[in-house]
């Protein structure tokens, strides 16, 4: 996978039959076992290290625990129910992989923790891969979306290990498109997930050495975005998009929900049942995953349809890099930040611009407001322009600015000085 030049992932909704269902839940549970054993073992492991010099049978332990936990056939041989016909030996393999990453990390930026247990939830997951049979890999001709233990079918069904058949649905033109490839294509990894709201959606990693996005003719424009609390954002252009608040519209509904649901828990705890086995609780747990699934949907697809459309109109795209995590600290505003999606914006956006040859970049938000975009000057001490000021004047040359396209088009010329100090060619209209 790595040797590839482009590497997308494609995400699509799977219809999985009970049985299926029944296997994915199987794996996803080996897979957080197998997680947590090594969570364990790992920490065991690391407390007989210290021992092992002076005690003979801490040393014997240690030397057990590493040959069974060594290698992925190790673990099936230590461990019996891991060799169960439905267990997809991948499974095992992704989680153990992920424990070292997770381990690696650590040991790179020691503030992230040791890895941590992981807790059940009501979402759940493993990965697969795709194995190729070698001829397929050294035959050029081939194209690595029919050939592989995950294989596409037709435009509506894939293969997957153990899993076997499985409807999809969603993604249809980058589907089609790849369907359609002559280039050799290979597939990576598979992530089966079902969410909280019970549905089943697979995460594939693709790769190729032709790029899989057609890149935007060139528009010799460039934009700076201010993103602000009053709107969504505002561009160097003059246009303003309004926040659309989509949490607070769902505000009442949740709040409904949730209060349903912890009547449910209460008079479940007041009976002594167990969460899991109260139908009716787990029904309105679904629905309220429901409401905050639609939320979150409706911002995802507003912030991709927004980013789509600025990347489509210009060649180069300047905001600000917002510290969104130091900015929720201010609990006034942190809901409302939080509802407005900027950070999942300037991520989307640049990614959307480098898929279709664009250049984006995140400059210092530092005096943004307060320099005047004509003369230059920084607004300090008593002209310092306060939080809800929405048009003032400059106190140097007089211009009168409305404040969020002043800052729109500061963020728009340092962008541009930016590029000219690296020497990347700027052509613009
Ligand atoms: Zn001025």
């Amino acid at each position: 996978m790595k040797q590839l030049t482009y590497h997308i992932g494609l995400c699509v909704r799977a219809f999985p039959s009970d049985r299926q269902k029944q296997i994915i839940r199987k794996n996803a549970g080996v897979n957080r076992f197998v997680y947590n054993r090594l969570v364990g073992v790992n920490r065991e492991m690391y407390e007989l290290s210290k021992t092992a010099q002076y005690s003979p049978t801490d040393r014997d332990r240690l030397l057990y625990l590493k040959s069974a936990y060594g290698t992925t056939t190790d673990m099936r041989n230590a461990i019996p129910f891991l060799n169960d016909p439905d267990i997809d030996c991948f499974s095992i393999a992704n989680a153990k992989q992920d424990y070292q990453k997770a381990w690696s990390q650590f040991k790179k930026v020691p503030s992230t923790g040791f890895p941590a247990f992981k807790r059940r939830s009501n979402s759940f997951s493993y990965g697969t891969n795709c194995n190729y049979p070698s001829d397929v890999l050294n035959n050029p001709d081939t194209i690595g979306l029919y050939e592989g233990a995950v294989r596409f079918l037709d435009h509506n069904h894939i293969h997957l290990p153990i899993l076997g058949r499985i409807r999809i649905k969603g993604s249809k033109k980058t589907v089609a498109s790849l369907l359609d490839r002559t280039d050799f294509t290979r597939i990576g990894t598979v992530r089966v997930t079902i969410d909280e709201c019970g549905n089943c959606f697979l995460s594939i990693a693709l790769a190729s050495d032709t790029p899989f996005h057609i890149p935007y003719p060139k528009t010799g424009k460039a934009v700076g975005m201010d993103m602000n609390l009053n709107n969504f954002l505002t561009d160097s252009d003059g246009t303003v998009i309004d926040t659309p608040k989509y949490l607070k519209k769902s505000e009442k509904k949740l709040k409904k929900a949730q209060r349903k649901l912890s009547r449910m828990q209460e008079c479940a705890k007041k009976d002594n049942r167990k969460m899991r086995e109260s139908k009716n609780y787990q029904k309105q747990r679904q629905k309220l995953a429901e409401i905050h699934k639609h939320v979150a949907n409706q911002r995802k697809d507003f912030i991709r349809r927004t980013a789509d459309r600025e990347v489509k109109n210009h060649d180069f795209l300047f905001a600000e890099d917002l510290k969104v995590r130091n900015l929720m600290k201010n609990h006034r505003v942190a809901k409302a930040i939080a509802d407005s999606g900027w950070r999942m914006f300037l991520t989307q956006l640049e990614w959307c611009a480098t898929k279709h040859g664009r250049i984006c970049i995140l400059v210092n938000p530092k005096n943004t407001t307060q320099t005047c975009s004509s003369c230059g000057y920084v607004c300090t001490g008593d002209d310092h322009i306060a939080l809800g000021v929405e048009e003032w004047t400059c106190p140097e040359c007089g211009t009168h600015h409305i404040r969020d396209l002043n800052a729109a088009i500061n963020i728009k010329n340092t962008g541009l000085l930016y590029l000219k100090e690296s020497g990347i060619p700027i052509s613009l209209n």
